[in-house]
């Protein structure tokens, strides 16, 4: 598909969405933590990539909602989004066995690959703070934060081995939202 064929495409979904948006503000139930699995990654790279892989998705955005930097492409803890997350739009993160998890759930990467490495701790305390502030936004209960790979029907080790699951989940506990 041509760049802009993508475009066009795009700007009819933005509307729909910036509508759809106005009468669900409270959409999000779900949050789903990813890492890039490369070693590098921005906004800009993710778009090329998820242009390359994911050709028929009419929204020309990175599939995820945020992103995290690891210093490289962008900056250690910098979080960052695109117009999926400026206008609502549901994500292209999970797999069809999780629709619900891509319509109503917030995709967060971590540029890295944590199957081969550690999670920076930088990188690591502003997923905390970014997760945190989603839950309390929305409402968003433990329970309905996963890992990508951990969540029933998914099969991939995303966002790696090396993330600390378990301490993640007990540290994003304390919003006290069960
Ligand atoms: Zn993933």
């Amino acid at each position: 598909m041509k760049r802009r064929q993508f475009l066009g495409a795009s700007s009819a979904v933005l509307a729909f969405a910036s509508v759809g948006a106005w009468y669900w503000p409270q959409r999000w139930d779900y949050i789903v933590v990813h890492h890039s699995a490369g070693d590098f990654g921005n906004i800009e790279f993710l778009q090329k990539v998820h242009r390359e892989r994911q050709a028929k998705d009419p929204v020309d955005a990175i599939p995820y909602h945020y992103i995290i930097g690891n210093g490289n492409g962008l900056g250690l803890g910098e979080v960052d989004s695109d117009w999926r997350e400026t206008f609502s739009i549901w994500g292209a993160h999970v797999s069809r066995n999780n629709s619900d998890r891509n319509f109503r759930g917030l995709g967060i990467c971590l540029i890295g690959n944590y199957e081969k490495h550690a999670v920076p701790d930088k990188q690591y305390a502003a997923l905390v703070d970014l997760t945190r502030t989603l839950m309390q936004k929305y409402g968003i209960p433990v329970n309905h934060v996963t890992g990508h790979g951990l969540t029933a029907g998914e099969s991939t080790k995303c966002p790696g081995k090396n993330f600390p699951m378990a301490q993640f989940l007990a540290d994003i506990a304390s919003t006290g939202l069960g």
